[in-house]
């Protein structure tokens, strides 16, 4: 029988990043076996749920690259077939109809919770099943409930092993509401029946749900699927992941800068161990080497510097036009820049800065703020920065950069190796190390304290704005430090 899995959230939020991670093990799990990766949409709760949810979800699988073999399904249109197995249920006596007034169950939930698991069985088995049909025929509102057979359940869970449960302990589930809606276990069989599921791997949030889940399938003579309870997935401080840790919606990262090959990289090892001291592989290698034997039992804790650390990695392996045109959709057009209009979309110099950058920053986004560094008509300048290195001495500041100036105007060609030799002859003719020398032109090009390699940066730059910028952080020295 070939494997058959499905992720099933409920569109009443965002994709976030547990139910992402789960679709993922789902995922990788269906393309090793090469079975069925089933999309669900749990939309039943019909208040909650919005259209707008149901698309963002599949806009982060997409990117994600998650891709599914059936569906989107949804929940709400099979109802219908829901309500028949509840009444097939119901018509084979194994469950019945229950009158109770809710708020009595309630009470008696709260001041004998031992007693409220059977007590509207023994209420119904005192009505007898004729007067409750008299009474439903009547129209009297009442909800249907299974009646769970003695014994116990039991199952091989793939990620907890053996699992088994008292059914003594598990109340007599309402499936039907007086309403006339399926409730969340009796809907999800029933689908996981109709999809041809063999393997359910869900949140371990789940956990109490499934003795419930695996008595309703054998009432129903389904196939009983396998089960994986995965991991809950913790914020930094112990607690379950919630917004009060930040963003956790897997489009808040799209927008801030992290590559959906280091999403599915982070998400992956939540959870589960690869086995190597190697921790960043690309999507078909953890496709690959995924297995439900390596998730753990205990809770994943969500630790976002390793996100910008993996994202670091896979920026720095991804190719360079891929990583420009993510940069570039950030920035969107860029102010023209001196003398050479620099704009985005300048191919072949965009490229140079991008695969500059690249390599040392953690996200899209930094790359995109360090790029305007280079892009604008002046660099903003970070004050400690110049504080050090242009106005501790800014005699030799300025000095170190008109001499600079003057050695670079007359350089042709404006290349690496000369740009190098030039600085250097300069820093021996003033009779200082090179390292005085970059400081301050490090500050004057870039405005900061650090940045890729200096005469990389003079190279990309350009003649023109290079000079420009030395000549104006030389005019401003002049004028913010003239005794200097
Ligand atoms: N809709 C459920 C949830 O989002 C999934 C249930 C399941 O996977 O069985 O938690």
């Amino acid at each position: 029988m070939s494997l058959r899995v499905r992720f099933a959230p409920s569109p009443t939020g965002y994709l976030h990043v547990g139910g992402a991670r789960t679709a993922l093990f789902n995922w990788f799990v269906a393309r090793q076996a090469g079975g069925v990766f089933m999309l669900r949409i749990e939309d039943t709760d019909q208040a909650r749920s919005s259209e707008a949810h149901t698309r963002a979800i599949l806009d982060g699988m997409r990117w994600l690259g998650m891709d599914w073999d059936e569906g989107p399904v949804f929940q709400s249109e099979g109802v219908d077939r829901h309500r028949a197995d509840a009444l097939r249920l119901l018509a084979e006596g194994k469950a019945y109809r229950d009158f109770a007034d809710p708020a009595e169950l309630a009470a008696l939930r709260e001041s004998d919770p031992d007693r409220v698991i059977r007590f509207p069985r023994e209420a119904a088995d005192a009505l007898g099943a004729e007067a409750a049909e008299a009474r439903a025929a009547g129209g009297e509102p009442h909800a249907i409930r299974f009646r769970v057979p003695a014994g116990e359940t039991t199952w091989e869970d793939r990620v907890h092993g053996s699992m088994r449960f008292r059914n003594e302990g598990i109340e007599d589930l309402v499936i039907l509401r007086s309403d006339g809606t399926p409730t969340y276990n009796l809907a999800v069989v029933s689908d996981d029946a109709d999809g041809r599921i063999t393997l359910v791997i869900r949140g371990d949030d789940h956990l109490s749900n499934t003795p419930k889940q695996i008595l309703l399938h054998a009432a129903l003579g389904n196939p009983v699927p396998d089960f994986a309870h995965v991991p809950m997935i913790l914020g930094p401080d112990g607690k379950r992941l919630s917004k009060r840790h930040g963003a956790t919606a897997v489009g808040d990262y799209r927008s801030q800068g992290i590559l959906p090959e280091a999403m599915v990289n982070f998400l992956s090892l939540l959870g589960w161990n690869p086995g190597t001291e190697e921790e960043v592989f690309p999507a078909e290698e953890l496709c690959e080497r995924f297995s439900l034997d390596r998730v753990q039992k205990k809770s994943a804790v969500f630790d976002l510097a390793k996100l910008e650390w993996l994202n670091g990695r896979h920026l720095a392996a991804a190719p360079v036009d891929r990583v420009a045109a993510e940069v570039r959709a950030l920035m969107g057009e860029l102010p023209p820049a001196e003398g050479t209009r620099v704009s985005a979309g300048d191919g072949a110099w965009f490229l140079g800065l991008v695969e500059l950058l690249k390599v040392r920053a953690r996200t899209v986004t930094e790359i995109a703020e360090v790029a305007r560094i280079y892009t604008g008509d002046e660099p903003p300048v970070d004050a400690d920065a110049a504080a050090k290195h242009l106005f501790r001495d800014p005699g030799a500041a300025r000095g170190h950069l008109e001499a600079l100036e003057a050695a670079l105007a007359a350089l042709d060609p404006w290349e690496l190796g000369p740009l190098e030799v030039t600085v250097r002859s300069v820093a021996e003719a003033r009779g200082v190390g090179a390292g005085k020398l970059i400081h301050p032109l490090r500050v004057a090009l870039t405005g900061q304290a650090s940045s890729p390699g200096i005469f990389e940066v003079m190279a990309l730059l350009g003649r023109e704005r290079s000079l420009a910028r030395i000549a104006g952080a030389a005019r401003r020295v002049r004028l913010e430090a003239p005794e200097g």
